[in-house]
This record gives structure tokens, C-alpha cells and sequence, in this order.
């Protein structure tokens, strides 16, 4: 049986899940009685055979009315390069409405906001961060010990302020590849519901890896990730999958933090059985790899990205472009590893590693570039990072992108990478009503969007607002 690309997920698979949901009740009362209550009911709901189901309840409630909201701006900047001066975008709800100039009709009813000294661009996107990875700076341990010996509640309590941060920084929308038990899928399913506040997540659950080392008690967390073999690893894509993932990941090379070797680790058969079993369940497949070699095999297995590699050489890149394959190069997040090398206990050998690796990066993402790879933006945010998730974009005009192909890399060029580029990464009606405001001009300056956000909009909600209360008030048309 196939899966449909969107939920109610088989039986079989549902169930799991909502065995998986059941195991963070527990933690859920921190919310609140009526939390569990609204969990209980959806439990209930979910369990409901669907012939019953679909019996139409005997006083259905009235349809709440619609939100409107008229935004004003100095300018809409996307980009295509399409600039609208005194732009105005009405939102209905959760969408945009309208977009045009100031004749824009504002219907009677909606609440205006004034933002006329900023200019608008698209919500960000952020594809590959692991927001699930906190780093408590009140605990003497390590940042990655920390990870595997805290409980899983309570790092995904605490992750809300990675999920905060990144929203401050204008990014509404994030792919978040690989956690594990199941933290991401719960962070996830908490935003949506609006119990978190954070950006629309799209999960990946166990990141694929290979057995590398004899399973340790303290790391028994991270095995259900394992796997060898074409069999094992079609077992575990389609376990995520059955868990709620939407993204499938799988480590295709050693690398990461302080590592930066990029040794290949799956086989070609193994990856591209991973590519199979996630395409025909109508999930794509982000394979990491530092290295060239992993990343050669990755392209020909038809991975839909391929993150942080290295030493690219042309003819890959070519059949990147031909097959439409993302690369994701996450320098950015060399540089933050190296800021904090102290604190994750970084020797500066390691750095030296890693600062010779990030020239290369930059090297391989402007022959990308240059031949016309697909590059979406992808932080690799962890732990503290988080809130720095844009600062990728000025390696991309490093690289030698304009300030807007940079921003196309966290709008547009996500946006299809997600397969979201008919309600993301732009600010056209029928598209989610996420919209970031920013000082300065992005046109120009891509400093503009890395740290000139002042206020930032979810799905119609206002999520992040640092404007003067005098200047831009919010107020109602009567
Ligand atoms: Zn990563």
C-alpha cells in the first residue's frame, strides 16, 4: 500500500503515531489541563472509525468569521525583482488577499498596520536546521552531551527559544533534517496547533545513518537511525515516514561539528534504495555528504538536495542542474562552530579544519553558482545558532549572487525544493500570509534582510513585532 502524500496516514501507521503522541502527554501537562484535554479529544477523534467519522454531528458550529488585515508598506520587494512602492497587502486569515499599490481596496472591517517606513519581502525559509538541538547555558556539559543525556521533553520545551529566534530573524518557515524520538515531530505538531510559537516545521525524524560503532546505553536514543543495507535502510525511511516525517534525511558521509572529514559511508545502491522507498511514499530526500564522493553517488541515487559538500567537481554539478537537484551548502554554519570553539570544546586544530573547509565551501557554492546548480539557504542552525539562520545569505553574494538571487535562495528556490512554491516564498494572493518586514533595501544590501527585520507575520498572525508603539499603531478602520 502507498502512503498519500498528506495525512490521515494507513492505519497501521497512524496508530503508531499516535502511540508516539500518547508518550508526551506526560509532558503536555506542563500546558495545562486543557491541553491534554484538547490531545485527549483528538486522540479520540483520530481513533474514530472513519465511517463514523464522516457523519456530520447533530449542531455543527457556526463558521467563525473572517479576519482582515490591511498591511501598509513603504515597499513589497520579492525576488523576481517585482518592486511595488506604497505597497498594500490585505490578508484574509491564514492568506494573502491582495497586493498592489496604495488604490489597493482595504475592506471596511479590517484591522490596518502601518509600516510604511519598512519594506516588505517574502516569510524566509531555512532549509536544514535542527531546532530540536538546544544548548543550556546554565549546564556545565557540552553541548552535544548535553543533547543525548537530557530528557526529550525537556529539550523540546526548551527548544522554543530556537524556535523564537529563528522566527525573529524573518524565517516562518523551516525543514528541519533530523532529531530523534520523535522531539521534531512534536515540536512540529505543537506549533501547528499553537501551543509553541515557531516557524512552520517540516520534519525528518531519524536522520539515516550507517552502524558505525557497537551501540552505547548512553546514545541508545540515536539507534533507530541505523541502518545497513539496501533492505535495512528502506526499513527505517519508511519507519520515519510512518512516524509522521515529511523530509526523509540520511548521512551519506561522516562529518559533522568539529569533523569535517566527508568519508563516504552509504553505498550507491543503499542511498539510492533510500531515494526509492521515500519517492514512492511521496517523501523527498535530503542527503547529507561533506565530501565530493557521497555527493557524486547522491545525485546519481536522484536525492531532491544534497548538503554541505565540498570539492563539487563540474560534471556533478551539470547533472545537478539537469536533474534539478539542490545543493544546500550551510557554510555559515563553519563559522559559528568556530566563533564557539570554546565553548563546544573545539581544539584549534579542529578549527583550523574547519576554517580551511568553509573555503572551500564558499570555493564549490560559486561554481555552483556559476553553472546554474539550483541553491536553496540552509543554516545548519544548532544550539545557539539559531537566530543567525540568514546570515548564510552574505556567503551567497560572497559567492557572487546579487542581494536578490540571495534572497531567492530562502524564498522562491526553497520554496520549490519543499514543493510549497504555490503558497511560499512569495507575496502574491492565495499565498500564506507570511510577510517580513525589514529596514533598508534589499535590492541592494543583503544586510537589509540578515539583520534589518523589525517585524514578521505567520500564516496572518503578527509573530515578531520591534516597532515604536507611537509611529505604527495598530488600529481598527471605522
Ligand atoms: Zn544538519
Amino acid at each position: 500500500m502507498r502512503l498519500a502524500t498528506t495525512p490521515p496516514l494507513p492505519r497501521p501507521l497512524m496508530r503508531s503515531h499516535l502511540a508516539a503522541r500518547r508518550g508526551y502527554v506526560g509532558w503536555l501537562r506542563g500546558f495545562g489541563l486543557v491541553c491534554v484535554g484538547v490531545l485527549f479529544a483528538m486522540v479520540l477523534h483520530s481513533s474514530t472509525p472513519a465511517s463514523e467519522a464522516s457523519t456530520p454531528p447533530a449542531a455543527a458550529p457556526r463558521a467563525p468569521e473572517d479576519r482582515w488585515v490591511a498591511l501598509r508598506f513603504g515597499r513589497l520587494v520579492e525576488a523576481s525583482g517585482r518592486v511595488v512602492r506604497d505597497a498594500v497587502i490585505v490578508v484574509r486569515n491564514d492568506r494573502i488577499f491582495a497586493v498592489g499599490g496604495p488604490e489597493t481596496a482595504i475592506p471596511p472591517n479590517a484591522a490596518y498596520v502601518d509600516l510604511s517606513r519598512l519594506t516588505a519581502i517574502p516569510g524566509l525559509i531555512d532549509v536544514h536546521t535542527h531546532l530540536t538541538y538546544y544548548w543550556d547555558q546554565r549546564d556545565p556539559m557540552r553541548p552535544w552531551e548535553q543533547l543525548v543525556s537530557r530528557l526529550p521533553a525537556m529539550s523540546v520545551f526548551l527548544a522554543q527559544e530556537n524556535a523564537r529566534k529563528t522566527l525573529e530573524v524573518g524565517v516562518t518557515t523551516v525543514r528541519d533534517l533530523g532529531s530523534f524520538e520523535q522531539m521534531d515531530i512534536a515540536m512540529r505538531d505543537l506549533i501547528q496547533r499553537g501551543a509553541m510559537l515557531g516557524p512552520r516545521m517540516l520534519v525528518s525524524g531519524y536522520g539515516l545513518q550507517i552502524s558505525d560503532e557497537l551501540p552505547k546505553q548512553s546514545r541508545a536514543t540515536l539507534e533507530s537511525g541505523r541502518a545497513d543495507g539496501p533492505a535495512e535502510v528502506m526499513r527505517v525511511v519508511r519507519q520515519q515516514i510512518g512516524a509522521g516525517a515529511d523530509w526523509i534525511k540520511m548521512y551519506g558521509s561522516t562529518g559533522s561539528g568539529d569533523d569535517v572529514s566527508g568519508q563516504q559511508t552509504f553505498t550507491y545502491e543503499e542511498m539510492k534504495a533510500a531515494v526509492d522507498a521515500a519517492h514512492n511514499l511521496g517523501r523527498k530526500i535530503a542527503i547529507h555528504s561533506y565530501g565530493a564522493s557521497g555527493a557524486r553517488d547522491a545525485v546519481r541515487a536522484g536525492a531532491d538536495s544534497v548538503e554541505h559538500a565540498v570539492d563539487l567537481d563540474d560534471a556533478t554539478l551539470q547533472e545537478m542542474v539537469r536533474r534539478r537537484i539542490y545543493y544546500v551548502p550551510t557554510i555559515d554554519h563553519n563559522r559559528y562552530y568556530i566563533d564557539n570553539a570554546v565553548g563546544f570544546g573545539y581544539t584549534p586544530v579542529a578549527v583550523e579544519r574547519m576554517k580551511s573547509f568553509l573555503a572551500r565551501n564558499l570555493q564549490t557554492t560559486r561554481r555552483a553558482h556559476q553553472l546554474g546548480v539550483r541553491i536553496a539557504m540552509g543554516s545548519d542552525a544548532v544550539m545557539t545558532m539559531c537566530g543567525q539562520n540568514t546570515r548564510e545569505l552574505a556567503w551567497f553574494v560572497q559567492a557572487g549572487m546579487t542581494p536578490l538571487a540571495a534572497l531567492a535562495t530562502a524564498t522562491t528556490q526553497a520554496a520549490a525544493l519543499l514543493g510549497k512554491e504555490k503558497i511560499l516564498g512569495s507575496l502574491a494572493p492565495g499565498y500564506l500570509a507570511d510577510i517580513v518586514a525589514v529596514e533598508g533595501d534589499p535590492v541592494t544590501d543583503v544586510r537589509s534582510v540578515i539583520y534589518g527585520v523589525r517585524w514578521v507575520m505567520k500564516g496572518g498572525v503578527v509573530v515578531v513585532s520591534r516597532i515604536s508603539e507611537e509611529k505604527n499603531q495598530l488600529r481598527m478602520v471605522d
